[in-house]
């Protein structure tokens, strides 16, 4: 798979999974545009980009917020040249049972994890349409499918997320736009490190291929999905999740 020439946008992209998935592509030929609310982070994450040959930027950006979106994107077209691969990746949780859930963690949750790919897949959506050709990946989760206790705003928005790949892999197919969605179960990251042992001891007794998942788990399934090779599949949803959900 050769992303040579290619623009890919990375949002969230400064560690964890995000990172991953640019160093994924950055090794393929790609240019990198590093989005993070982590302004230090996501300059070394870029720079380390770099060291493999690529053009990578780093933009700071709150994808929660539609003019810091659209600013990135005229930097990303003003440096890179335009954008042929989004990848939705930019995610938080705030954690607690429905009752003890305050409107805030409900709203901040939501407005990262999925009205961000929202604004972003708008902005895409007009430069790819105009280039009839386009690839959008949507980073989803498991528990979109299972449900999670403590996690009703977490789990609504990656449910949600599909909702939203169907629908734009429908709207822009006949321009040659494809929209998928990757659904990580249990990946180590700053995001699961935060859990107790005991919690992730039950969980490993639940996943088939008994280890976690690492975020070049994921990257591989991203890349593949935004290839030439994947060129017929759209709306769909690939899971990486070591058989913990079937
Ligand atoms: P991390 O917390 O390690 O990384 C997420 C990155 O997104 C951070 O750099 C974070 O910056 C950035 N980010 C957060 N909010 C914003 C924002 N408003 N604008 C721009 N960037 C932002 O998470 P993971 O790598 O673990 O997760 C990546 C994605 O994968 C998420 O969507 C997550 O929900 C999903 N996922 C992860 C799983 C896992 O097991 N790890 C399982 C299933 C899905 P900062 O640190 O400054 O907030």
């Amino acid at each position: 798979m050769d992303f040579k020439g290619q623009v890919v946008i990375v949002t969230g992209g400064a560690r964890g999974i995000g990172k991953a998935i640019c160093e994924a592509f950055a090794k393929r030929g790609a240019n990198i545009a590093v989005v993070d609310l982590m302004d230090e982070e996501a300059v070394k994450t870029a720079d380390e980009l770099k060291a493999l040959g690529v053009e990578s930027i780093s933009i700071k950006c709150d994808v929660s917020k539609s003019e810091d979106v659209k600013e990135m994107f005229n930097t990303v077209v003003e440096k890179l040249g335009g954008v042929d691969i989004l990848v939705n990746n930019a995610g938080i949780t705030r954690d607690t049972l429905v009752l003890r859930m305050k409107e805030e963690e409900w709203d901040a949750v939501i407005d990262v994890n999925l009205k961000s790919a929202f604004l972003c897949s708008k902005e895409a959506l007009k430069l790819m349409a105009k280039k009839r050709f386009g690839r959008i990946i949507n980073i989803s989760s498991i528990v979109a499918f299972t449900g999670n206790p403590g996690q009703v705003n977490y789990s609504a928005s990656k449910a949600a997320l599909l909702g939203l790949t169907k629908t734009i892999a429908k709207e822009y197919a006949s321009r040659g736009i494809t929209c998928n969605a990757v659904a990580p179960g249990f990946i180590t990251t700053a995001m699961t490190e935060a859990l107790p042992d005991n919690i992730k001891e039950e969980m490993l007794k639940n996943i088939p291929l008994r280890r976690f998942g690492s975020p070049e788990d994921v990257a591989n399934a991203v890349v593949f999905l935004a290839s030439t090779e994947a060129g017929y599949i759209t709306g769909q949803v690939i899971h990486v999740n070591g058989g913990m959900y079937m």
